[in-house]
C-alpha cells in the first residue's frame, strides 16, 4: 500500500492535522492514511472533572471511526517500525505502507511498571490516577470513601502531558473535603520529582498563594518509586540523596512516569532523548524533510496539551503543504500552550504561555486569578470545540 500522506496516530494531534488537510486541500482525499489501533478517541483535558466525579467517563470518549474525517483512510493497526531512509513503515501485522510525506502523532506513554506494586495499588480502593481511561474513575470512587488522613498527590520528574493536571485533581480534592467536613482531619500533601509548582512564574504566585492559603504540604524532588497497597504506604526515591523516603496514606492520587512510545524512542526519528526530533517552529524534522511531527511525541521545548496542538496543527498544515509544492515554510509555531489549571469546585485560572514560560494571555483581564467564567469555559465549551471545532479542522 502507498499513501501521499501516512499519519501515525489518529488522537487530538492526528485527527486534527488531518481534518486540516483535507479542508483545505479536498484532492487529498483518498490519498491520506491514519494508522490508529485504538475503536475508541478520548478527550483527556475532561478527566480532571471525571476524577473530581463532576463529569462522567462517557461524554469523554467516542468512537474512533466518528471522529476520522471523511476522505481519510483508516488503517486500524500500530505502528511497530519507522524506515525513514525508505518513506516507509511496518505495522503490527507485518503489512509495509510507503509514503511520501509522514506525520507523527503518537502521543506519550505511560510507564506504569516503573511503579513497583501499582497495578495492586490501582485494585485497593484508596489509589486512583486521573492519567487513564480505566483509572480515572477510581480517583473519585477513593475520594468518596476518604474520611481523614493522609491524602498523597504525585508528580513525576519526567515531563508529563497537561503539567497541571497532577496538581489540578489536589485542588478539587481538597475542596471536596471541606464540602464534606473531613478537611480539619485530613493532610494534604503534594510530592513532585519537580522542583517547583509551576515553570510560568506569573502563575506560579498564584498557586503558591493557594497551597500556603490551603495548607497544602509540597515536597519537591522526590519520586515515586513503588507502592505498598498492603501497609498502604508509598515509597519515592529523594532525587537528591539517594535515599528512600516511605510515606503514609489513606488516599492516593498517581501520576505515572511518562517518556516517548518505545517504537519511537527505537527509530531514527528520536532524539537523544527518544522524542520525534522537530524544529521547533516550523515541526518539520530535523534530519528527514518529508516528516513532520505534532503534539506529546514531539521534542518541542513547551507544555505537553491538547491546546498546544491546537495551534500547532495549522502551522504543520501549512508548511506541510507547501513543502509538498516545493515552496518555503513559512509558518511559525511560537510555543503556545494552555493550563486550564482548576483550583476548585468553580474555580479556574487558565495559564496560557509561549516558548520561555511567557505569558500570552486570551482575556482583556488578569487570568493569574481565579475565576468561574474560567471554569465555564474549561467544562462546557472547549470541549464543545474540540469535538466539533478542533476536530472537525475548522479551529
Ligand atoms: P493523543 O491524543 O494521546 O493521541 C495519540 C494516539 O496515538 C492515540 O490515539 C494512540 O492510540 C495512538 N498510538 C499510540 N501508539 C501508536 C502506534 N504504535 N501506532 C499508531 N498509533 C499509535 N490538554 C489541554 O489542552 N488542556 C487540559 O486541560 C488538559 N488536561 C489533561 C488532563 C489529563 C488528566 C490528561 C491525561 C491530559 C490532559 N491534557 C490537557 C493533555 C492532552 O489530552 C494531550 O496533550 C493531547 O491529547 C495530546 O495529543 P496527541 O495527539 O499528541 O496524543
Amino acid at each position: 500500500m502507498r499513501f501521499k500522506i501516512v499519519i501515525v496516530g489518529g488522537g487530538t494531534g492526528g485527527i486534527t492535522v488531518a481534518a486540516q488537510l483535507l479542508r483545505r486541500w479536498r484532492a487529498l482525499s483518498g490519498e491520506i492514511a491514519i494508522i490508529e489501533p485504538s475503536e475508541k478517541h478520548y478527550y483527556q483535558p475532561l478527566w480532571t472533572l471525571v476524577g473530581a466525579g463532576i463529569t462522567p467517563l462517557s461524554v469523554t470518549v467516542r468512537e474512533e471511526e466518528r471522529v476520522i474525517p471523511p476522505g481519510a483512510v483508516w488503517i486500524r493497526d500500530a505502528v511497530e517500525l519507522f524506515l525513514p531512509g525508505e518513506n516507509r513503515i511496518v505495522l503490527k501485522s507485518g503489512e509495509s505502507i510507503a509514503y511520501d510525506w509522514l506525520v507523527v502523532a503518537a502521543g506519550i506513554q505511560l510507564d506504569w511498571d516503573k511503579i513497583d506494586g501499582i497495578r495492586e495499588a490501582l485494585e485497593s480502593g484508596t489509589v486512583g490516577s486521573n492519567y487513564a481511561f480505566d483509572t480515572v474513575e477510581k480517583t473519585w470512587n477513593a475520594l468518596k470513601r476518604f474520611e481523614g488522613g493522609m491524602a498523597l498527590f504525585t508528580a513525576p520528574n519526567t515531563p508529563v502531558k497537561c503539567g497541571g493536571a497532577p496538581q489540578k485533581i489536589m485542588y478539587l480534592a481538597e475542596d471536596s473535603m471541606r464540602r464534606k467536613g473531613v478537611r480539619a482531619k485530613a493532610t494534604v500533601r503534594f510530592v513532585s520529582g519537580g522542583t517547583m509548582i509551576f515553570s510560568v512564574p506569573k502563575f506560579a504566585a498564584t498557586l503558591n498563594r493557594i497551597v500556603r492559603e490551603r495548607n497544602i504540604e509540597t515536597h519537591f524532588r522526590h519520586n515515586l518509586v513503588a507502592l505498598d497497597p498492603v501497609k498502604q504506604e508509598a515509597i519515592f526515591e529523594n532525587l537528591e540523596s539517594g535515599d528512600r523516603v516511605r510515606m503514609p496514606y489513606d488516599f492516593l492520587h498517581v501520576v505515572p512516569p511518562q517518556s516517548a512510545p518505545d517504537f519511537i524512542k527505537e527509530s531514527p526519528l528520536a532524539d537523544a532523548a527518544g522524542w520525534v526530533d522537530v524544529d521547533m517552529h516550523t515541526l518539520q524534522h530535523k534530519r528527514y524533510p518529508n516528516v513532520f511531527g505534532i503534539g506529546d511525541n514531539t521534542n518541542l521545548p513547551t507544555a505537553r496539551t491538547g491546546a498546544a496542538i491546537r495551534k500547532q496543527a495549522p502551522v504543520l498544515v501549512h508548511n506541510l503543504l507547501a513543502a509538498i509544492r516545493g515552496e518555503p515554510l513559512s509558518a511559525r509555531y511560537n510555543g503556545y500552550a494552555s493550563c486550564p489549571l482548576v483550583t476548585g469546585y468553580g474555580r479556574l485560572m487558565l495559564a496560557e504561555f509561549v516558548y520561555g514560560d511567557v505569558p500570552s494571555e486570551t482575556f482583556p483581564f488578569d487570568q493569574a486569578k481565579e475565576r468561574f467564567s474560567m471554569y465555564v469555559l474549561k467544562k462546557e465549551l472547549l470541549p464543545i470545540i474540540y469535538w466539533d471545532g478542533m476536530l472537525k479542522g475548522v479551529m
